[in-house]
């Protein structure tokens, strides 16, 4: 039996914890007051509100739910539901919106397409269906040869043309990561994007299919909270193992042991940020990859927790400049009871990086679906954004540091893209691997 500390309650963490609870002793630290990272939920005037995005769960694997099955029920309480997201442009770009006149705003009249965006290119003014039918042409053209993009930017405009690029891609995709889409690698969404081919796009809008070729069609939901049950549930099982409010702060390696503010550890397995590491893992190994560490870029999300008027989607994306926030999420359409009497439709609006209560409010008053605040939260850390050399440098810090015991899994401890399914499934894929390697 080892003894083993988890650094980061996030549900990597937590699903690293229930893993190896049952053959090691282990203990979990956690800096904030409470467990769930990313993932939590909290009760807002009575209703649910995700701090931090809508966690459903999206292209669920084998492997996590068999995971999730072994904590919590799947039954009645985690029910599918059909994406129905919407696209709004202001500028008069759409001819036939589906919605004409639903998201009448003072002087401006909003209109919108459904998403995904190339299933539906036939709802816009005929002179941009024309750029876009010539750009299919060359899409078309360019998938005879073979080369897949390297970068978000080349990828979008290789797959749906320039016009749409303009239109929606480059400026949403801008709106949400804060960084130039030429840098961002394509590998960091990958297993995220829709990939139609040219031909799938025009069958789509002949047939005014909506949901064919559409990635994430459906996704799961828990109407207690979203991940949150998940969460509690482990928290209740991992007892006094999870040890809250307790940021670890200095980590060390001395006669094969590993020294955890204080206390000694067979193996580490750390699912905080790699930001970190430099900081407080007090190793020789770590300084060569300094200051790439310190260069790494992130950032953070403003989630307004609003009440909003009546609608049937899921969520509303705003790629235009009109609007600060990019997304509308509204998760009072995901379970009734996200809502309640008072707050009859809630949902949150996303904003990038930290905007102030005040700017929050003025954003507000322009925004279609006449949000009301309630409350809202800014987390610091919420995107990971990689460049080209990302992936192959954290492979190297990970692959330096194994061989000592010290394991890396998690969100920002690998400085990726990951949903609540690939974070659990790499954390189980983690734990296997420490089994191999360790014979333990
Ligand atoms: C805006 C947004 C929307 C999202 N929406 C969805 C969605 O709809 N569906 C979906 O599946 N996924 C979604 N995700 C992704 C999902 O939330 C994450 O993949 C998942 O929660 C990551 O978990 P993690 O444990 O890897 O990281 P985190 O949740 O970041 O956990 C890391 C933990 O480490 C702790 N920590 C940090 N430093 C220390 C320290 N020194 N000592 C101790 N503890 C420390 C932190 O407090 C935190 O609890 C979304 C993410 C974002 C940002």
């Amino acid at each position: 039996m080892s003894r083993i500390a988890i650094i980061g309650a996030g549900i990597s963490g937590l699903t690293v914890a229930k893993s190896l609870m049952d053959s090691h002793e282990i203990t979990v630290y956690e800096k904030s007051e409470t467990a769930g990272g990313l993932a939590q939920s909290v009760k807002a005037d009575g209703c649910v509100f995700h701090i931090c995005g809508a966690n459903s769960m999206k292209n669920i694997s084998e492997k996590t739910q068999k995971f999730i099955e072994g904590i919590i029920d799947f039954g009645d309480e985690i029910i599918e539901l059909k994406r129905n997201s919407a696209i709004l442009f202001e500028n008069g770009e759409v001819s036939k919106p589906e919605f004409h006149g639903m998201f009448k705003k003072k002087m401006t009249e909003i209109e919108g397409v459904p998403s995904p965006i190339e299933n539906h290119i036939y709802m816009f003014k005929p002179e941009i269906q024309k750029r876009i039918i010539a750009d299919i042409f060359r899409v078309k053209n360019r998938e005879k040869n073979k080369r897949t993009p390297k970068f978000l930017a080349t990828y979008f405009k290789a797959k749906f043309g320039q016009t749409l690029y303009d239109m929606y891609f480059g400026p949403y995709n801008e709106k949400v990561w804060h960084s130039d889409l030429r840098k961002i690698p394509l590998r960091w969404l990958e297993g995220r994007l829709s990939a139609p081919t040219a031909d799938q796009m025009i069958f789509a809008n002949f047939n005014h299919d909506k949901s064919k070729f559409l990635c994430e069609k459906t996704f799961l939901y828990d109407i207690n909270g979203g991940a949150q049950r998940l969460v509690n549930r482990l928290v209740e099982i991992l007892g006094d193992r999870l040890r809250l409010n307790h940021a670890v702060e200095c980590i060390e390696h001395s006669g094969g042991k590993w020294i955890v503010d204080g206390e000694k550890y067979d193996q580490i397995v750390y699912c905080a940020n790699l930001k970190l590491l430099p900081k407080i893992l007090h190793i020789n190994e770590i300084k060569p990859f300094g200051s790439y560490i310190d260069s790494l870029k992130y950032h953070g999300t403003t989630s307004v927790f609003c009440e909003l008027s009546k609608n049937p989607y899921t969520e509303i994306y705003l790629p235009g400049k009109e609007h600060r926030a990019h997304k509308i999420i509204c998760t009072g359409n995901f379970a009734d009871t996200n809502n309640n009497d008072t707050h009859k439709m809630t949902g949150t609006v996303e904003f990038t990086d930290y905007v102030s209560e005040d700017e929050i409010k003025e954003e507000l008053s322009r925004m279609p679906l006449n949000p009301i605040y309630i409350t809202h939260r800014y987390t610091e850390y919420t995107h990971a954004i990689q460049d080209i050399d990302t992936h192959e440098t954290v492979e190297k810090i990970k692959s330096t540091l194994r061989p000592m015991g010290f394991y890396m899994t998690g969100l920002f401890a690998e400085w990726v893209q990951y949903n609540v399914n690939q974070a659990i499934n790499a954390a189980i894929n983690t734990v296997e691997s420490m089994h191999n390697e360790l014979n333990i």
